[in-house]
């Protein structure tokens, strides 16, 4: 039997890399180990003298950088276990993509799908206002964001009960991200997880050897590709990958049912289609087969976007893909990535792609912090200088740009081009750094392990430079 405890896997990627590494053994026992888990039990009354307790949790992996970071979960599944892996991914994944966080997680223990947008309220308020009893929470301290189960709604009732308990904090908003807009929010967070999964693939479909050594043709347009799990960062994920890329989204896995359609389903209808119905069940666009029967899709690129461990010792061999790409934390038992590694699958891991959702979430706390929306200043001076120049171009030459071309050549950044291109440089270049260490340093392991040699050693060098360990 695999041993599915998430917090020892994560523990065990830690080990396997740090082997490479010529750090002290305390040192490498403090940035492995949880600094502090806070878990409490709160009531809260539907009405009544009709009261349900709850469950709930806040790690905080480390605090070498500050403020802690990381999403809220809501799920019948959450555990102590679940809650502090997640939050010791979250310290490596900010490090890899140089997000100056230390990591968190937290979760409550409910379904949401069973309880009514008021009942919701009610829990999110009352957690939060838990989290505040203990400086769990603040724009200094600690960063809540979404995850699965919740979103910007569970975002804005987080913001408003803190601000309610800190009448006058000039920073409250900067005290959790993934917000509404209009509640402070960032342009573009709402699906930056799944737009850095598509540049983190994109990135990986560049390098010539890696793809001749797969047995692909560089670049995404044709790739068909498999996606389980269809919400925020699966919906995205596909949107992208298939409206922008050329990909053919082949298989979408969801936990009742699985879609398939060799020649690519339309992801647009099929969101409208579970949006009104509820499901992905039956939809016309493509044929519905048993959960299960995802792992046998046939395709060039996979990518779990749900849950932690999916692809396991029972499924790993039923899998064609020649790039697993995780976009869900935690999807792949070790079991699983030794087989699918000594097979030759390159295996794009979690504590990178799905790093885009924290990096817009940086964003977004800088924006709160500065109270101003990013390309104010500049916009327009952009544009003056721009048209100025395409009109001298095109003087030059002798004849106009297209009108297309002129739009594009003289527009001035609006939130989302900046937010977008922080986002995929951010991307590009911690994909590089990764692919660079894995071949000069562990060329036989999969990436997973030049990607956590890379966070080891940048916190390793955070906590020295702090003089905690001389
Ligand atoms: P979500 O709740 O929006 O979506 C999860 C989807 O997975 C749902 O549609 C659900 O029905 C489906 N699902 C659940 N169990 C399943 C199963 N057994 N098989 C197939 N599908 C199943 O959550 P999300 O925010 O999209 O998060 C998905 C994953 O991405 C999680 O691992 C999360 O930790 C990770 N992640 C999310 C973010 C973010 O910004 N939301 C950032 C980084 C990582």
């Amino acid at each position: 039997m695999e041993d599915l405890n998430f917090n020892r896997i994560v523990s065990q990627q830690f080990d396997r890399a740090a082997r490479f590494l010529k750090v002290a053994p305390s040192l490498l026992a403090q940035i492995k180990a949880c600094n502090n888990v806070y878990y409490f039990q709160f009531p809260v009354r539907f009405g009544g003298d009709h009261y349900e307790i709850f469950e709930g949790w806040r790690a905080e992996h480390s605090q070498h950088q500050k403020p802690c970071k990381g999403g809220i979960r809501y799920s019948e599944l959450v555990n102590a276990d679940e809650i502090m892996a997640l939050a010791a991914l979250m310290t490596y994944k900010c490090a890899i993509v140089d997000v100056p966080f230390g990591g968190s997680k937290g979760g409550v223990r409910f379904n949401p799908k069973k309880y009514s947008a008021e009942q919701i309220e009610k829990i999110t308020r009352r957690y939060t206002s838990e989290l505040i009893k203990k400086e769990f929470i603040g724009p200094g301290e600690n960063v809540p964001a979404p995850d699965v189960g919740t979103g910007e709604r569970e975002m804005a009732w987080m913001a408003d009960t803190y601000d309610a308990f800190k009448p006058g904090g000039i920073d409250n908003l900067a005290c959790v991200t993934g917000k509404p807009i209009s509640q402070g929010g960032i342009a573009g967070r709402r699906e930056a997880t799944g737009r850095g999964v598509q540049y983190g693939i994109r990135e990986a479909f560049r390098f010539k050897e890696d793809c001749d050594r797969l047995g692909l043709t560089m670049g995404l347009d044709g790739k068909r590709v498999a996606i389980q799990g269809f919400g925020n960062v699966g919906y995205h994920t596909a949107a992208f990958l298939s409206q922008e890329d050329g990909c053919r989204i082949v298989a979408i896995g969801e936990w009742d049912a699985c879609v398939v359609n060799p020649g690519g389903l339309n992801i647009l209808e099929l969101d409208s289609y579970r949006k009104a119905t509820g499901s992905v069940r039956d939809f016309p666009g493509g044929q519905t087969l048993p959960t299960d029967a995802f792992w046998d899709t046939e395709c060039d690129i996979m990518i779990p976007a749900a849950l932690e461990n999916q692809v396991t010792l029972e499924n790993c061999g039923r899998i064609r893909a020649k790039v697993l790409a995780e976009a869900a934390n935690g999807p792949t038992t070790p079991g699983a990535e030794e087989q699918l590694h000594a097979r030759g699958v390159m295996i794009i891991p979690d504590v990178f792609l799905n790093a885009g959702g924290v990096t817009v979430s940086y964003f977004e706390w800088g924006k709160n912090l500065s109270h101003m929306r990013f390309g104010r200043l500049q916009k327009h001076l952009d544009e003056m200088r721009n048209t100025r120049l395409v009109a001298a171009v095109e003087g030059c030459m002798g004849k106009p740009f297209t009108e297309t071309d002129r739009k594009f050549l003289a527009h001035g950044p609006d939130e989302i081009d900046l937010v977008n291109s922080g986002l995929e440089e951010t991307m590009v270049t911690a994909y590089r750094e990764i692919r660079n260490v894995h071949f000069t340093k562990a060329p036989d392991e999969s990436m997973r392990v030049a990607a956590f040699i890379i966070a080891i050693e940048r916190v390793a060098t955070t906590y020295e430079q702090l003089g905690i360990f001389p």
